[in-house]
């Protein structure tokens, strides 16, 4: 099928005339860990993303990085600033560890009595678990790559004599690539193209979710912080017999003066028509408005202990995320995608419900494996149809992997957790968490 020849277009160069050996479709996560990855490789790359700006939209809040961050520092440039100091959601208050910590709502005592049940996970020297506040880690990944802000990818088209992929951009512009790397996301145009008309098989996820935004000052901020460092995980009954309300409530990240914080939260439930037709028909209601979501999200918590329900009581009207986020979980098959001259990683390829924290992880996983495949195919002169088909089968048996345990994760940590036995938390077995006092 060929292979990729360096031209003398740098990272970032904007010349649609010229093509580039790679161009990368999005600058989220994994589209900017690809982008630093071909950095290190001196393999010369383009990049394109839709919006205007690297903040112009909020993309999400907080991910756990801890389990590849050795293997990010030894594939990106020597020049990346530090990424625990840089990235991380708890800054300026490095002295408390980041730590998850499970509750059974259940339990009458809530989390501040000393013989509460606490149980979950925190950073230690075994595991070093760093949770990023998204944004900053946006920014890090970004350090130094040129980012054609404002190009969103309409089309695609590959010239079969040319051996090159022509992209084309909303704005009516052009660049012409030897591979195409889709790291567009959930609704991903590239992976549109590669499935050429046959069925996505992109499905929502009969769960639902309710999110708010809240910002919380002093001792507000300290006892949320008690409950848990980093996030919270509160499960309780639901409605429907048998079935369970999740509520998280993570930090996103800490004022500079240390006075107040950002924190978001998730009320998780089944929405299934057979198995929660309670709650589905509840949740169906409150499709109105933003106050319609915010009572509901009240309600499914009103057997809460206080304590855990502050910050949903807290919320106003204006921080509730209307439309809510829809859960929705994708597996491509080998057959779906003919490896070649474009292709695919992360959300675009597989993505995954939020519950062992990983789709983020697994997108830079992709592309820290695809970036050594692509270095096969420019410098070792490689076929891109072997080599593709190899990445592309690790990619998908990964994807699948992941996609599935993600969807277990909630009926584990519901139902595991509420019979009394100690979870898994992001991968981790979790452990008594002694309640300790913060200081600020
Ligand atoms: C509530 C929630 C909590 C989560 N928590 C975690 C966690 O703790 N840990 C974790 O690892 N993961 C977590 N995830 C998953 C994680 O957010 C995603 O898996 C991750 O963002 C995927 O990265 P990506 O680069 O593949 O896609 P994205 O981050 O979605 O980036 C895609 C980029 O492509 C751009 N784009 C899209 N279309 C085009 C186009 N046509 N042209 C140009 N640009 C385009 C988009 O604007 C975007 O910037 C969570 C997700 C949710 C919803």
């Amino acid at each position: 099928m060929g292979s990729i020849t360096p031209t003398t277009s740098s990272s970032g160069e904007n010349h649609s005339s010229v093509p580039s050996p790679v161009v990368i479709i999005g600058a989220g996560v994994g589209g900017l860990t690809l982008a630093q990855c071909l950095t290190k490789l001196s393999i010369p790359f383009q990049i394109y993303e839709r919006d205007p700006d690297c903040h112009s939209r909020t993309q999400g809040y907080a991910l756990a990085v801890h389990t590849i961050f050795d293997r990010l520092t030894e594939a990106f440039p020597s020049n990346m600033p530090p990424i625990r100091e840089t990235v991380s959601h708890l800054a300026p208050l490095f002295h408390l560890p980041t730590q998850f910590v499970m509750y059974n709502g259940l339990d009458a005592k809530g989390p501040f009595e000393s013989d509460s049940k606490r149980m979950g996970i925190e950073t230690n020297e075994e595991n070093k678990l760093l949770r990023a506040n998204r944004r900053r880690l946006r920014e890090w990944l970004g350090t130094g790559i040129d980012v054609q802000y404002g190009r969103q990818a309409t089309g695609i088209e590959e010239d079969a004599k040319g051996g090159l992929v022509n992209v084309k951009f909303k704005d009516g512009s052009e660049a012409r690539a030897s591979l195409v790397v889709g790291c567009d996301g959930t609704r991903s145009l590239v992976r549109q193209y590669l499935l050429s008309g046959k069925p996505d098989p992109l499905q929502d996820v009969p769960i639902a979710s309710i999110v708010g935004e809240v910002e919380l000052h002093g001792e507000d901020m300290i006892r949320q912080l008690e409950i848990a460092h980093s996030g919270a995980v509160i499960v309780h009954p639901s409605d429907d017999p048998g079935e369970y309300v999740m509520n998280f409530v993570g930090l996103n990240e800490v004022r500079p003066d240390a006075k107040s914080a950002l924190f978001y939260w998730l009320v998780y439930f089944h929405i299934g028509e057979d198995q929660a037709p309670i709650s589905r028909a509840k949740y169906k209601e409150a499709w109105k408005s933003p106050e319609t979501f915010l009572e509901l999200a009240l309600e499914k918590t009103k057997r809460f202990h206080p304590a855990f329900r502050n910050v949903i009581e807290r919320t106003e009207v204006q921080g509730i995320k209307f439309l809510p986020l829809v859960l929705r979980d994708l597996v491509l098959k080998a057959e779906d995608i003919t490896p070649g001259r474009v292709t695919l990683l992360g959300d675009a390829a597989h993505c995954m419900v939020p519950f062992r924290g990983e789709g983020g992880i697994r997108a830079m996983e992709d592309a820290l494996s695809l970036a050594g495949y692509i270095e096969r195919i420019v410098k070792g002169g490689e076929d891109i149809q072997e080599v593709m088909s190899e990445y592309q089968s690790t990619l998908l048996d990964r994807g699948a992997k992941s996609v599935s345990e993600s969807r277990q994760a909630f009926e584990h940590i519901s139902k595991v957790w509420t019979q009394g036995m100690p979870p898994m938390l992001l991968g981790y077995p979790t452990v008594p968490i002694p309640k300790r006092k913060i200081v600020i």
